[in-house]
């Protein structure tokens, strides 16, 4: 059974740990640096970015995850996981100091699609997946590639919301809020860590 992890700081942490339980996993609540010993892969949840560096200091696991994240440890951020995971950060309308994990080609944009009160469903065409997904978006950050090593999944418009760097994905929607485990599915065969097979409809 494979042994994953969901960052278990803040957040939309019971979402991802339903669907890895639907998938067949089994899932560790990453706390310390001691839980990420015994697991394969780690999911950083949406919430609240600022709020999760300032844990993910708190309890000493910044450094261990940039290495582990540098090292081709396989991460998924959704959301406030996938800022963190971005090297350049900036606010929609005024620059921002704040730190991440910084492994990521990416630049994201902080509530570049709006408010709360402006959270949006739009239908996503995903490469990988052979039918539509349904992209659940809650102040929700553009994600800019920064190079050639970053490949983009999955857009709206033109910005990209959906993107991968080898071992790091990165989304600005919300899988997690769907029951349609597809595109964690998509990342953990991608990583070798689930058999790959048809689509996952959970
Ligand atoms: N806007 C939040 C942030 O900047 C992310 C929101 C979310 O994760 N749904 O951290």
């Amino acid at each position: 059974m494979p042994s994953v992890g969901v960052l278990a700081l803040q957040g939309g942490v019971a979402e991802h740990i339903s669907i890895l339980e639907n998938l067949g996993c089994r899932v560790t609540g990453v706390r310390t640096p001691e839980d990420l010993a015994s697991i394969s892969a780690i999911f950083l949840p949406g919430g609240e970015s600022t709020t999760l560096i300032a844990l993910m200091n708190r309890w000493k696991l910044t450094p261990r995850l940039r290495e582990m994240g540098m090292d081709g440890f396989p991460m998924f951020g959704t959301c406030a996981g996938a800022i963190l995971l971005s090297r350049e950060i900036l606010e929609k309308e005024h620059s921002v100091e704040q730190q991440s994990l910084g492994v990521a080609d990416v630049r994201a944009v902080r509530n570049y699609f709006g408010r709360q009160c402006c959270s949006f469903i739009q239908t996503l065409s995903v490469l990988g997946l052979s039918e539509p997904f349904k992209g659940i978006f809650i102040r929700a950050p553009l994600l800019e590639p920064l190079s050639d090593h970053v490949e983009v999944l999955s857009k709206v418009d033109d910005g990209a919301v959906l993107l991968k760097q080898d071992n790091l994905w990165l989304s600005s929607f919300h899988p997690e809020l769907t029951a349609d485990g597809r595109i964690h599915k998509l990342f953990l065969e991608d990583r070798g860590i689930l058999k790959g097979g048809d689509d996952a409809h959970i």
